[in-house]
């Protein structure tokens, strides 16, 4: 692996969508967090608690609730959260998760902690 010359490298906060993988930049994603209260959406991104990062749109939340939401938070989701999450789903417009020419990052394997 050869090393080039460092680049400077523009510090602008990268999260991935744990819906579709993609990696965005923070303010293009909304933040959920998981409280002592449960799952909730987490609108200043600052909330205290474990966090994980979805598009504003809803095939991601789709996608995230079957599954990968539950490793990315450490917590099964219940019944509430559940409801939570739907219900702040239908506010979200349908769309596909591709956007602005970000490169789809699907190889990745496993998950991230
Ligand atoms: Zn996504």
């Amino acid at each position: 692996m050869a090393r080039k010359a460092q680049k400077r490298i523009k510090h602008v906060p990268q999260r991935t969508c744990i819906g579709c993988r993609s990696v965005l930049s923070k303010r293009e994603m909304i933040r959920i967090v998981r409280t002592p209260q449960g799952i909730t959406i987490d609108p200043t991104g600052r909330a205290d608690g474990r966090g994980a990062y979805l598009h504003n749109i809803r095939s991601c939340w789709e996608q995230a609730v079957k599954g990968p939401i539950n490793n990315a938070l450490k917590v099964e989701l219940t019944a509430s959260d559940k409801a939570r999450l739907a219900e702040f789903m239908t506010t979200l417009p349908e769309g596909t998760p591709l956007q602005d020419g970000q490169t789809k990052t699907d190889e990745v394997e496993g998950t991230a902690s």
